[in-house]
Order: structure tokens, then C-alpha cells, then sequence
């Protein structure tokens, strides 16, 4: 890999989140913990010089659908699409505004070594989308060590959130490998995390999921409040959804369990 970002001359740009995987071994690795993928197609963003686009490859993948914004590195994943005909569709585009289910056929599984500008942004959509079950079946994805513990924490810790109760409602997820910086080049600040997250086929405790982000949404946007306070204009007598939900008005938004969020999601939708 050292040889493709040379022969292309790819010199790691941080504005894009660059920090490759040069390591042929460890990228197998991660592409393994997606599952197996011989049936499936993999929507990979920001596949850079193609390492874990190679690893998806060489484990079986159906098809890989590579969305990439930097043309600097088309030309080194063209060569990979040559190796595997038929098998990698390259995107120069920003992941953001292109959809990928035009190109796509199910079951579809995510896999990124994700650039951090934008890896949450995409997380919280794959998450929300408009009909659950989602396009998706799994998504492996990389992390700073530090968003990874956010999305698999458990009520009580200073982790736990927005991004645990959103992956947790309708997802099984978990870390499943860490990564030291020195594993990427350039090497980040920070240590790395795959995470890989299960489509459940129905969410664990119904709401509604407009209701339920929003419920969410104000809980944490004062972390140290008290609930009473913190989702205060949410519905009139705000304290009797929230003692129908299982939370005393003084519980701050760390300690309410995901049980109890929907229970207050279903609560209000019900006043309203
Ligand atoms: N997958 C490669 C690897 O593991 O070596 C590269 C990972 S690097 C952390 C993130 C990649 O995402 C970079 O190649 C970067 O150019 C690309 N990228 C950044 N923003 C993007 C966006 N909005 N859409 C698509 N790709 C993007």
C-alpha cells in the first residue's frame, strides 16, 4: 500500500480525514468482522488508496460500491477494479450528497474506515432513515476510540447519549477490534475503534422516532440539568409524562435508561 500512495502520489491531506491503513493483514481483518459478504453488496465511503477496499475484495464481497472524494485516489482504485472485474463500482463524490441505493442491490452491509469530519454526520443518517428497517443490514465502521465508546454506552457514564440510545434503539452494537494510532499514516492523536452495528428488524421498545429524537435531542442538550428542566416546553404537564415514563423529574438525562426514553417518546406523542 506504502508503494500504491507513492506511485499515485497521495500525500494524507487532513482536511479530508486522511489517515490510511497500510497493513494488508489488518484491513483482511476488519473487512472479516463485517461477516460474511459473498451474497452481499458493501457500500464503502472514503475508501482512499484502497486498502480496506482490498481487504472487502479479497474476503468475498458480491460487489463493493467505493464512494470517494479525493480524485487522487481513483486512479489506484481503478487498479483494484481491474483485479476484481466486475466486482468494484468507484464514485468520485462527496458521500454526503451522493446516494448510493441507485447502485446498490440488498442485502447491503456498510463498511468505512470513516473520514472523522464526516463519520457521525453519516452514522446519525444511516440510523434515522425515513422506514426502518433500513437499506442496510450491518455497518463495521471505524472510529475514534472516543465515538466508539459513545455509541455502545450504557446509562451512568459520561459516554452515554444521543448516539447510544440512537444506535441502541433499533441496533445490536459493539466494539469489535481496537486499533493503537501507529496502525494508520499518518498516525492520529488518538486510539481507533471498529464498531459494527446489527439492523435489528424491529426497534426494541416502540415510539415514534420523530418524537423520540426529539425527546432525546433536549434531554442531553443541558447534560447537567434535571429532566424536568432539560425537556421543559416538550408537552404540558411535562412532569406527569415523565412519571408515567419510569423518571423522576430530577433524574438528569445520563441516568434515564433507553426503556424509559421511548416510554416518554410514546407518552407525549399521545398527549399531542
Ligand atoms: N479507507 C481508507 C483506509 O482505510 O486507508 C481511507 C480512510 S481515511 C480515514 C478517510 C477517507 O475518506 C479519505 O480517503 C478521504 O479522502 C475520504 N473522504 C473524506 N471526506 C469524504 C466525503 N465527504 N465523501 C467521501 N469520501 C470522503
Amino acid at each position: 500500500m506504502r508503494q500504491v500512495i507513492e506511485t499515485h502520489g497521495i500525500a494524507a491531506k487532513k482536511a479530508l480525514g486522511q489517515n490510511f491503513l497500510l497493513d494488508l493483514n489488518l484491513t483482511a481483518k476488519i473487512a472479516r468482522q463485517a461477516g460474511d459478504l459473498s451474497a452481499c453488496d458493501v457500500l464503502e465511503v472514503g475508501p482512499g488508496p484502497g486498502g480496506l477496499t482490498r481487504g472487502l475484495l479479497a474476503e468475498g464481497a458480491r460487489r463493493v460500491l467505493a464512494i470517494e472524494k479525493d480524485p487522487r485516489c481513483i486512479p489506484a482504485l481503478e487498479e483494484i477494479a481491474a483485479a476484481y472485474p466486475g466486482r468494484l463500482q468507484v464514485i468520485l463524490g462527496d458521500a454526503l450528497e451522493v446516494d448510493p441505493l441507485v447502485h446498490l442491490t440488498p442485502p447491503i452491509r456498510v463498511a468505512a474506515n470513516l473520514p472523522y469530519n464526516v463519520g457521525t454526520e453519516l452514522l446519525i443518517r444511516w440510523l434515522t432513515p425515513p422506514a426502518w428497517p433500513p437499506f442496510w443490514d450491518s455497518l463495521t465502521l471505524m472510529f475514534q476510540r472516543e465515538v466508539a465508546e459513545r455509541i455502545v454506552a450504557q446509562p451512568g457514564g459520561k459516554a452515554y447519549g444521543r448516539l447510544a440510545l440512537l444506535a441502541q434503539w433499533r441496533c445490536e452494537a459493539r466494539i469489535v477490534l481496537n486499533l493503537p494510532p501507529e496502525a494508520f499514516s499518518p498516525p492520529p492523536k488518538v486510539s481507533s475503534a471498529v464498531v459494527h452495528l446489527t439492523a435489528l428488524p424491529a426497534p426494541r421498545y416502540p415510539a415514534d422516532p420523530k418524537v423520540l429524537e426529539q425527546v432525546i435531542a433536549m434531554a442531553f442538550n443541558q447534560r447537567r440539568k434535571m429532566m424536568r428542566a432539560a425537556c421543559k416546553g416538550l408537552v404540558p404537564d411535562l412532569e406527569d409524562h415523565l412519571i408515567a415514563a419510569g423518571i423522576k423529574p430530577t433524574d438528569r438525562a445520563e441516568t434515564v435508561a433507553l426503556e424509559q426514553f421511548c416510554a416518554l417518546a410514546r407518552s407525549v406523542k399521545a398527549a399531542r
